[in-house]
């Protein structure tokens, strides 16, 4: 079966497995999946915003029938993620601990988002491109029933899928969905295909170690968190950039660098085409803060202010 090509909505990547996509996957843009297994219906994190989570809801109950839907996961805290789990009160929604909990702290409201960031920086120019793509009329919040920690098998109809928590990396609480009978692996953002990831929590190690556990699967297919479907040589590939990402911040660190200094000097090498380039910034920081906190100096404001004035794409 060819890859599913990377246009907006439903397409099946693999014997009763799909993607929702939405391209072209930058800011808050992002993937879910739908997986059947014999009378059920299983969805894979829930889309951003009011509109796209009734979309993912809808096509999820053609696929399966009224009832069918009875399971969500979240792969992890991100809006873009779980914003719209109130389309599926009726199901059990699952997450790890970690990224339950990350889910209530909110950083930003989402019917608060224009207000983001000073009048005049770059930060409010990203918060309103993205209060005016995005829908959050009568949206609320609506969190995991379950919870769980480590490896977890989740029965769904007749089958079931396997769930590995590989967090802390891109959040605190990420994990991974695995589909044997299929070969799939829903990775969540530990996969952003084609395009720079970006570390918000980190060890950076262990974002290089959810992408092994990945691969240790040899799925056929991976449905990223972002950009189109990828096989393992695109998870090799954001394990590249990762690993030298990860080289230089350390020589920076030993070296007493200022972390905006250490972003300055990042050469992606083979991966500076990839759009979000500016996003270094912020993965560095990740660096930082395991070894060296002090040299970091910059509030998330001074941090992203300096990752969207410099993200062209
Ligand atoms: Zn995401």
């Amino acid at each position: 079966m060819a890859f599913a090509p990377f246009s907006r909505g439903l397409h099946e990547v693999a014997p009763n497995c799909w993607a929702w996509f939405e391209p072209p996957g930058s800011w808050g843009l992002s993937n879910s999946g739908i997986v059947r297994i014999g009378d059920e219906v299983l969805v894979i994190d829930t889309q951003n915003d009011v509109g796209r989570g009734r979309a993912v809801r809808a096509a999820a109950t053609d696929i399966g029938g009224p009832g069918a839907v009875t399971t969500v996961v979240n792969t992890h805290e991100d809006g873009d993620h779980w914003f719209g789990n109130m389309f599926f009160e009726d199901a059990r929604i699952v997450a790890t601990t970690a990224a339950a909990k990350g889910m209530r702290t909110l950083r930003v409201d989402p019917r608060r988002l224009s207000e983001v960031g000073a009048e005049g920086t770059a930060l409010r120019r990203w918060s309103r491109w993205r209060a005016s793509i995005y829908d959050y009329e009568g949206w609320r919040p609506v969190y995991p029933t379950e919870t769980f920690d480590g490896a977890h098998t989740l029965r769904i109809g007749d089958g079931a899928v396997e769930l590995h928590e590989v967090g802390p990396a891109h959040t605190g609480g990420d994990a991974i969905v695995h589909v044997p009978d299929a070969g799939v692996v829903y990775a969540g953002d530990i996969l952003f295909h084609r395009s720079t990831p970006i570390v918000w929590a980190g060890p950076v190690s262990r974002y290089i170690a959810a992408c092994d556990v990945v691969l240790s699967l040899e799925p056929a297919v991976v449905v990223p968190g972002h950009g189109p479907v990828a096989g393992t040589s695109g998870v090799r590939e954001a394990r590249g950039y990762l690993s030298r990402l990860l080289d230089h911040a350390t020589r920076c660190v030993e070296a007493g660098i200022p972390v905006e200094q250490a972003y300055r000097s990042f050469d992606p090498g083979e991966y500076r085409l990839w759009p979000h380039a500016s996003r270094a910034l912020q993965s560095i920081r990740a660096v930082y803060a395991e070894f060296r906190p002090e040299c970091d100096g910059l509030s998330w404001q001074d941090a992203m202010e300096i990752v969207l004035a410099d993200d062209a794409s």
